[in-house]
């Protein structure tokens, strides 16, 4: 705790999953809270990147280096957009210096467990190298399959009501998808292996976001193949990459919220997963879902959920 001077508003069960129910603010949360600013942002780019970024579907029926690379350099330059303009105004610039900061502590230079020494350096190259590849691969199977007629994707005006359902989905789905294959990451084995190379982050960076091990990308990335099943319109899978691929660079962005033009600020780190980078063992999945909370390893932020914390590991639960 003596890391942090700035202190963020604690983290509450969302209303969708109060009980008794809630149903206004449930419905404030589903519109307002997930969406504004940067759900609707995910959509926005995906429709774009679905109107003028991606191939045709007859295209893809069989693969070839032109269509996946050219996915590749549109996912890397999306993840550079986001990722390192974030980096540049926060860390470069310093625009509002330790404003809303998570952590005192800058992101590390000259520590020998990254590569070159050097944070963000290591995380770009985990990122782009590893990251986008995975990423781009499981997206282009994706749309493989369904060129190839294994599931027919369903269009828009036949069913908007499906596709909205879908819309949300993906953010649910994304939620508890990361919980199980986090939780798989902690097993002794797996962290050990693949896992503790995201840990090495324990002040994040907006290029830490998907700064993993490449066996963590191959698991991370499995958030596709839902929709191997589930028939969706490629806005979805498209949406799905964003979500998986783009938003943890805001996520772990290490700010609460981003200032620009004087008066003007916008959510962007998300304390939840912060506090998984500080404690290790507390908030494996997003605060989206209380999954967290069945299992006993909610923390919040709040003084009463630090002190569970400490009660249930003991001296463990202490700041990496
Ligand atoms: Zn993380
Ligand atoms: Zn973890």
């Amino acid at each position: 705790m003596s890391d942090q001077t700035y202190q963020p508003e604690h983290i509450e069960i969302p209303p969708v999953f109060a009980w008794p129910p809630r149903p206004k603010e449930a419905l404030r949360y589903l519109t307002v809270d997930i969406m504004v600013p940067w759900g609707l942002f995910w959509i926005a780019t995906a429709f774009v990147f679905w109107r003028v970024l991606t191939p045709e579907m007859h295209e893809m029926r069989s693969f070839s280096f032109g269509w996946v690379a050219f996915l590749w350099v549109r996912n890397a330059l999306v993840l550079t957009v986001i990722a390192g303009g974030l980096h540049w105004w926060l860390y470069v610039r310093k625009s509002q210096n330790t404003e809303t900061k998570f952590s005192r502590r800058w992101l590390a230079q000259g520590n020998a467990r990254f590569l070159w020494g050097d944070q963000v350096h290591d995380n770009m190259t985990f990122s782009l190298v590893s990251g986008v590849t995975v990423w781009t691969l499981y997206e282009a199977a994706t749309y493989w399959w369904y060129a190839n007629g294994y599931v027919s994707a369903p269009a828009i005006a036949d069913g908007p009501f499906y596709f909205l359902i879908t819309l949300w989905a993906v953010f649910f789905w994304s939620t508890l998808h990361f919980y199980l294959n986090h939780r798989l990451l902690h097993t002794r084995w797996l962290y050990k292996v693949a896992h503790e190379r995201h840990h090495l982050n324990v002040v994040t960076g907006p290029w830490s976001g998907i700064s993993m091990h490449p066996i963590e990308h191959i698991i991370y990335f499995t958030v596709f193949l839902l929709w191997w099943v589930v028939p969706v319109h490629p806005v979805i899978i498209i949406l799905t990459g964003l979500f998986q691929g783009v938003s943890p660079a805001v996520s772990h962005s290490g700010f609460d919220y981003v200032r620009f033009g004087g008066k003007w600020r916008i959510p962007a780190g998300d304390n939840f997963h912060n506090l998984h980078h500080r404690f290790f063992r507390v908030n494996y999945g997003n605060s989206l879902m209380p999954i967290d909370r069945v299992f006993d390893s909610w923390n919040g932020g709040s003084e009463e959920d630090m002190q569970r914390m400490k009660e249930r590991f003991g001296r463990e639960s202490g700041e990496s």
